[in-house]
């Protein structure tokens, strides 16, 4: 399959990367579709139209965004829709200033603007000094609109369970500073809005100019360790473009210096990427399809994922896999080998949301609140797990 998308120039977008003998689910131009086709079945590999065309659904997903007023307040703020890039960045300040309080200090921290002069805010959720630290990024890639939206409604549940005695909440907050960017794409994510004139509703990259007439960098590719491998491209016209060299996206720079310095005083045991979409729970290495190239904690990487996903899966029946280095497809200069390997986090995650490919990217609005609630288990699991090792 990749082969392939080498033959059609890297035009084609897959949406869903899966080994031999799993289904892949991608994206083609009306140009190509005819001439994919027939490479497909010349090389003998079932195929099948999933969506025959994308645009009325994203019509329909338009409509009911642009019928609706944005929130104003905190209170008006309706946590089941997807929000505007701005909206998002309104909720991170106006929940600050709501939920500080002498128990739980929240605190706002401008890591620095994007390509195009957006804020990329971050919260630090505290009860004290001399915490470990645990980090939370949603929204790197900007078509996973479910990501951002998952993981503010993660910020309000464990604001919510620590003022209300959770025994997890209060424990991980005695021992933990939890740092969490909501929107890290900031710019692509505005750019697949309706807000922004000229849209692309399934635009992954930054919005970084490049030598080449296209834009943008793949961010989650281009992490600083083993920078350059497999499953990243060099053509800046893919998807998947790794960048010049590592760090080389803006915002990406800008985040792994906060994250670098906060080290400098902290211990990160925890790093996890919020993304969408397979339900997957993914543990490093992501670099290698190698399972000879395991990392020195895969034991309890993998023991503390499959009680997050048992646990989030026994929320609604939704089932989540744990994968890892040979089980999956490589990805080189991706976030969990930099949380793992450069932050130093030994439990470093990726985490794929909802859904198996249905809806893909399109998950509709109803999916947030139970994504949500799922999603809050197995990360309270996942916290449960961790703090017995503090
Ligand atoms: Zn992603």
């Amino acid at each position: 399959m990749m082969d392939l998308d080498e033959q059609f120039f890297e035009d084609l977008d897959f949406w869903k990367t899966s080994p031999v003998g799993e289904p892949s689910q991608v994206m083609v131009p009306p140009m190509h579709v005819d001439k994919l086709k027939e490479a497909l079945e010349e090389l003998q590999i079932e195929f099948g139209v999933h969506i025959d065309n994308l645009q009325p659904l994203i019509d329909e997903e338009t409509r009911a965004i642009t019928s609706r007023e944005e929130a104003t307040t905190l209170a008006s703020f309706n946590y089941n829709v997807y929000h505007s890039a701005q909206g998002i960045l309104n909720w991170v300040t106006d929940f600050r200033k709501a939920e500080s309080s002498s128990s739980l200090n929240i605190k706002e921290i401008n890591v620095g603007t994007t390509v195009q002069g957006r804020q990329i805010k971050a919260l630090k959720i505290s009860t004290g000094s001399g915490r470990r630290a645990a980090y939370t990024q949603g929204g790197i890639h900007a078509r996973e609109w479910v990501s951002p939206a998952t993981v503010i409604n993660l910020i309000k549940k464990f604001v919510a369970a620590f003022k209300s005695g959770d025994s997890v909440a209060t424990q991980f907050f005695k021992k933990f500073d939890w740092y969490v960017i909501p929107l890290f794409n900031v710019d692509g994510y505005h750019y697949t809005r309706p807000e922004s004139s000229y849209r692309d509703r399934m635009w992954r990259k930054n919005r970084q100019s490049s030598s080449s007439q296209c834009t943008g960098i793949d961010m989650n590719r281009n992490y600083g360790f083993k920078w350059g491998g497999s499953g990243s491209s060099s053509n800046p016209c893919s998807e998947t473009y790794r960048g010049e060299y590592a760090y080389q996206a803006r915002e990406l720079r800008l985040v792994k210096d906060w994250l670098l310095n906060l080290k400098k005083s902290q211990t990160f045991m925890i790093h996890v990427d919020v993304h969408s979409y397979s339900q997957y729970w993914v543990y490093p290495y992501s670099y290698t399809y190698s399972q000879y190239d395991r990392t020195r904690d895969h034991y309890d990487l993998g023991r503390v994922a499959e009680a997050a996903t048992n646990a989030l899966t026994a929320v609604h029946g939704k089932r989540y896999t744990v994968k890892t280095s040979g089980d999956w497809y490589p990805a080189a200069g991706a976030s969990e080998d930099f949380g793992y390997e450069i932050l130093g986090a030994k439990y470093s995650y990726t985490v794929e949301m909802r859904d198996t490919g249905h809806y893909g990217f399109e998950l509709p609005e109803n999916q947030i609140k139970p994504c949500g609630e799922e999603t809050y288990a197995g990360f309270r699991e996942m916290f449960r797990q961790v703090l017995k090792e503090v």
